[in-house]
């Protein structure tokens, strides 16, 4: 009978593959669990699910052929992943993902921590846009279930909100004037050691990151804050596995969190190539109980993420030897599709 240890994964997209080749590095298996028929992570697990999120029967199933459970989204149903922890260990657990799937409870656990954001407003009606003109110029956002930009909203004046319908919960933000933007990655194990990584810059366009590069071009001071801030923050969490804190960089040099995922993380696409333990390795590592490693830095590097149609270009691209591509194999191109991404290592 075979020893090795099985990874169950929730979710099959890039993630979810880039999770898979770290295993398998990792003599892990891996069986994944994902509502698409056609995830690009079948290309890359053991196994493979095809489920419903909330289909009972195949999650008992999945975690009963599983050892560890960890997910490459946050957006899963706690319930769902409430059930099956009761048969498998979960990592992280999913208590966290109540705070953070939700951007105002997230914002408030932030701040009790004396960890500084943006302002913002619950909005739940119309009766709620009242005092709100310090936070205009703002953003509106879900409050749930948004990710590259989606469910939000610039508001310019407050005559951009008298014609809007508030059909479900939103938070209204203060616009910032970025300075920059940074993320910050680490893995937290099992026993509390940390393993982080340097925080690294982040450019987006159209609110989806464009691109990612080490070494971020900010002072000492910031980057000292932001590690502390992003060990507070896994540390309150009792964070499991590997996270990763957004930051804006305001115009006075103020460090404010913008949010926390609480999983691998685009801009840690890098960690790859760059480092001799990646995110994702990381991550394995610590849900599935391994021993630590401090991840060593090989290679400055850039991350560009390929979106929609770019991806015909680069898939007949030449490499050099510092060029890698990873091409996440979606059978469909659609506009702002993460397709796929290129690492360029100085
Ligand atoms: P998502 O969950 O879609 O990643 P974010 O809240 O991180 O949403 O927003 C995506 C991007 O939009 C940010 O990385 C930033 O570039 C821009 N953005 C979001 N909120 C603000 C803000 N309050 N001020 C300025 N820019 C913002
Ligand atoms: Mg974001």
């Amino acid at each position: 009978m075979s020893t090795k240890i099985t990874l169950g994964i929730i979710g099959g997209g890039q993630l979810g593959s880039m999770l898979c080749q770290a295993a398998k590095k990792l003599d892990i298996k891996t069986i994944i669990l994902c509502d698409d028929k056609e995830a690009p992570a079948s290309n890359f697990s053991d196994d493979f699910i095809y489920s419903k999120y909330d289909d009972e029967t195949n999650l008992i199933d999945f975690a009963n052929r599983s050892d560890f459970i960890t997910f490459e989204f946050e957006n899963i149903p706690v319930n769902t992943l409430k059930k099956i922890q009761k048969i498998k260990p979960v990592y992280p657990d999913p208590e966290i993902n109540s705070i953070v799937q939700n951007r105002f409870k997230e914002k408030n656990f932030i701040n009790q921590h004396k960890v500084k954001t943006t302002n913002f407003k619950l909005i739940k009606s119309k009766n709620d846009l009242n005092e709100i003109d310090q936070l205009i110029p703002g953003i509106l956002k879900t409050t749930t279930l948004g990710y590259d930009g989606k469910g939000q909203f610039v508001i310019n004046s407050l005559n951009d909100l008298k014609n809007l319908k508030i059909d479900c919960e939103y938070i209204l933000e203060k616009k910032i004037n970025l300075k920059k933007e940074i993320s910050n990655i680490l893995t937290r194990y099992q026993d509390g050691k940390i393993a982080i990584y340097e925080p690294i810059e982040n450019i987006h366009k159209d609110q989806i990151l464009d691109q990612s590069k080490i070494p971020a071009d900010t002072t000492d001071l910031i980057i000292d804050e932001a590690k502390k801030t992003s060990i507070v923050l896994a540390e309150k969490l009792k964070f499991i596995g590997t996270m990763c804190v957004e930051y804006f960089i305001d115009e006075q040099d103020n460090l404010l969190v913008n949010e926390i995922a609480p999983r691998v993380h685009n801009s840690g696409h890098l960690t790859i190539n760059a480092y001799d333990v990646s995110q994702f390795e990381g991550h394995i590592r610590a849900v599935c109980n391994l021993e630590y490693k401090n991840p060593r830095k090989n290679f400055d590097a850039t991350m560009k993420n390929i979106i929609g149609a770019e991806i015909d270009n680069y898939r007949s691209m030449n490499l050099t030897d510092k060029q890698f591509f990873f091409d996440y194999l979606k059978k469909e191109t659609k506009p702002k599709r993460k397709m796929g991404h290129l690492t360029t290592i100085n």
